[in-house]
């Protein structure tokens, strides 16, 4: 069932073992119309990168950015870290001028070094004092999960990365960041319940960094019990840029749009 993401009511009312997960973006670099840059939010305090359309996609789901404690970076391309001095910016004149919550970002060695540099860049000076506080880490440590970060098959110099968060449970789900089809990936999605995973490319564009549909198709059928949410997409949702026509996918594919938010239960199944 999808709730609406900004059903807080709804939220407030869930168990404790209960997890949502709301697909705030689910567009490709491109911005595919209708849609903002794929961008995920784990009980509404968790988020997988901070992509150039963050703060949209924050502010139209009612979340403020002090909210948030914790971001996982997949990789440090633009559309995935652009938007992290403007996270920081706003937290520090408007949701948290005390700055009194605590933020934690999660990823590889680069990460540190590059979201330092982009905030540098766009706000020189005023976000220095931020930064200094930051939690970095590789791996957070979060009540409720144990998390892992893993390489995927991407741009090298990005450092790319995909994150499984296992769940206190017993049950697992995943995100893919940005990659092609690749053993470790596709292994571990065949672990989890829930996955959601990139559909970058078009079936005709020649690479093997991002999922096309044939992709989507090989995957699913390899991982029948696992529920596939497609983000990072080149499909127009609105009017047609490319196209809006989404390929037909196996029962277990869903293919994501801005704003779908989805409730897991203690097994990690879709309620
Ligand atoms: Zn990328």
């Amino acid at each position: 069932m999808n709730v609406r993401c900004d059903d807080v009511l709804l939220w407030m009312r869930l168990p404790w073992t209960m997890v949502e997960v709301d697909l705030l973006g689910s567009g490709n670099a491109f911005l595919p119309s209708g849609r903002f840059h794929s961008f995920l939010m784990i009980d509404k305090h968790i988020i997988i990168d901070c992509p150039p359309t963050a703060l949209a996609s924050l502010r139209k789901a009612k979340i403020s950015p002090a909210d948030i404690d914790t971001i996982l970076i997949t990789h440090v391309h633009g559309d995935h870290v652009f938007g992290f001095p403007f996270f920081l910016l706003e937290r520090k004149y408007i949701s948290d001028r005390e700055g009194t919550k605590p933020l934690t970002v999660a990823g590889s060695k680069i990460v540190k070094d590059r979201l330092s540099e982009l905030c540098k860049l766009a706000y020189p000076g005023s976000l220095d004092e931020m930064l200094q506080e930051i939690n970095w880490v590789d791996v957070p440590d979060l009540e409720g999960w144990s998390m892992e970060r893993f390489e995927v098959f991407h741009e090298p110099s990005v450092e790319p990365h995909g994150w499984m968060l296992n769940n206190d449970e017993g049950w697992s789900m995943l995100h893919s960041g940005d990659s092609g089809p690749c053993d470790e990936l596709w292994n571990r999605i065949q672990k989890c319940s829930f996955a959601v995973v990139e559909m970058g490319v078009p079936e005709y564009v020649e690479t093997d960094e991002h999922h096309k549909p044939s992709d989507i198709n090989k995957l699913a059928e390899l991982c029948p019990d696992t529920i596939l949410i497609l983000t990072h997409t080149y499909i127009d949702s609105d009017y047609p840029i490319l196209t809006t026509d989404v390929p037909e996918f196996p029962k277990n594919v869903i293919h994501g749009e801005d704003g779908m938010s989805f409730v897991l239960d203690k097994s990690g199944q879709i309620c």
